[in-house]
């Protein structure tokens, strides 16, 4: 509980889904006892649920990031609200038994296959929260906008048609129905994704930023891949990161996914605007992406998340260290994150960039994971080490129990809703 350390005996307390008391060194007074290191509810800010099922299907063909992106584009094109729903239930199903509470969901497959919308256009938005729901978790909906297959207007390939609004204005309206759908809903918040600089042109990127809640989160794909860089500077002149300051799109509010290939320039204008980035390492290292600036973006002031995104993996325990350990492997030093600071990114941070709250405090909601400190990896958890272990050697098998809102929905590593929801992991739907 607070800094790197951990209190012993604590008694925690909630009322009506939120924290009222937490108090440390606390005599047993007969409470139910929670064994294990009690921590925040895991933030997963960047998923795209549907990927999860090109999970172990494309290893052997070799190829990189593009070849990957035509089978998740064969992937998407087979989805339908129905099929969405249950597969997206499965998914948050098992990041709920992974010990995620809540989930920053990139949604750009919107509108039927040959791009008209569904009759109720926001169909597979609703869709992705009520899987949400069944899970237990909390869901940030990141409405996507995309138009373009690349800089100059590209024409977007037919498998690309179903991520496409009419036009810029149609998008943020649609995106302000669905969240005018959730307004008031505590396990439900809002926010737009352009989708990349990409496949928004920058006259859209100044209507998001001219047209955007203020308070909603916008969050964005930036320099994932080096060829986005080049385009760009051919295009435009500048960087992705410099383009979108150049659109007013930088700021506390808005988050910068993956931002792997920067410039110091590039840092200093992110650290600046305090935007927040999401990592994503265990996407980064399957698909070849590269190491961002971790270190040199917290330090200039960039407030760090993380996320699953392809979902090769669900484990936000290896997000978080990735973090620290792919900055080993491009510095050949240690130490430049404390675990704190790691789990902060796994937790409060990605609550911050979702626009909702976390942290164990009295008056923030009750989403707390106990971590089984007798697991194979942790046994031998001596408490003295703080978070070391937790964060250098948990892994998500080793989260026991799950509370969102002060609601048990993972006891004993077991979800009620799992056996009936996985089958939709298959591939066969
Ligand atoms: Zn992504």
């Amino acid at each position: 509980v607070g800094g790197d350390g951990l209190a012993e005996d604590v008694l925690i307390e909630t009322q009506d889904g939120d924290f009222t008391a937490i108090v440390p060194n606390a005599d047993d007074d007969g409470s139910p006892r929670l064994e294990g290191v009690v921590v925040p509810g895991l933030v997963n800010a960047h998923s795209h649920a549907f990927h999860r099922l090109l999970r172990g299907r494309t290893h052997r063909l070799g190829g990189d990031f593009w070849l990957w992106r035509e089978l998740m584009y064969e992937t998407a094109a087979a989805l339908t609200p129905e099929t969405y729903e249950v597969m997206a239930t499965a998914v948050f199903i098992e990041m709920a038994m992974a010990g995620v509470t809540t989930v920053g969901e990139f949604h750009y497959v919107h509108h039927q296959v040959n791009g008209s919308p569904y009759s109720d256009h926001n169909e597979m938005g609703h869709a992705l929260v009520r899987a949400a729901r069944t899970a237990g978790i909390r869901i940030c909906l990141l409405d996507a906008g995309y138009f373009t297959a690349g800089f100059g207007d590209t024409e977007l390939s037919p498998v690309q048609q179903r991520f496409r609004d009419p036009s810029p204005e149609d998008w943020l309206e649609r995106a302000a129905e669905i969240a005018l759908a959730y307004t008031g809903a505590p396990d439900v918040t809002t926010g737009v994704a352009p989708h990349s600089v990409r496949a928004v042109p920058p006259e859209a990127l100044r209507t998001v930023a001219r047209r955007r809640d203020t308070e909603a989160p916008v969050h964005i794909h930036v320099s994932e891949q080096p060829s986005e860089n080049r385009d760009c500077e051919e295009a435009t002149g500048t960087t992705p990161t410099g383009l979108l300051d150049e659109c007013g799109l930088l700021g506390a509010t808005t988050t910068l996914v993956h931002a792997t290939h920067l410039t110091p320039d590039d840092i200093g204008l992110i650290g600046g605007s305090s935007s927040r980035v999401c990592y994503c390492a265990t996407t980064e290292r399957d698909l070849g992406d590269g190491i961002g600036p971790a270190a040199a973006l917290a330090d200039s002031g960039a407030q760090l998340c993380v996320g699953s995104d392809s979902h090769a993996m669900i484990d936000l325990f290896e997000e978080a260290r990735g973090i620290e350990l792919h900055q080993r492997l491009a510095t050949g030093s240690r130490g430049l994150f404390s675990p704190a600071n790691l789990l902060r990114a796994a937790t409060v941070a990605g609550s911050q960039s979702l626009e909702f709250e976390g942290g164990l405090r009295p008056g923030r909601p009750a989403d707390f994971i106990v971590i089984d400190t007798d697991s194979p990896r942790l046994a031998g958890f001596d408490v003295g080490h703080g978070l070391d272990s937790v964060v250098f050697a948990a892994t998500s098998a080793d989260v026991r129990d799950v509370f969102v809102g002060g609601r048990q929905i993972v006891t004993d590593g077991s979800h009620s809703e799992w056996a009936r929801a996985k089958w939709a992991l298959t591939g066969s739907i």
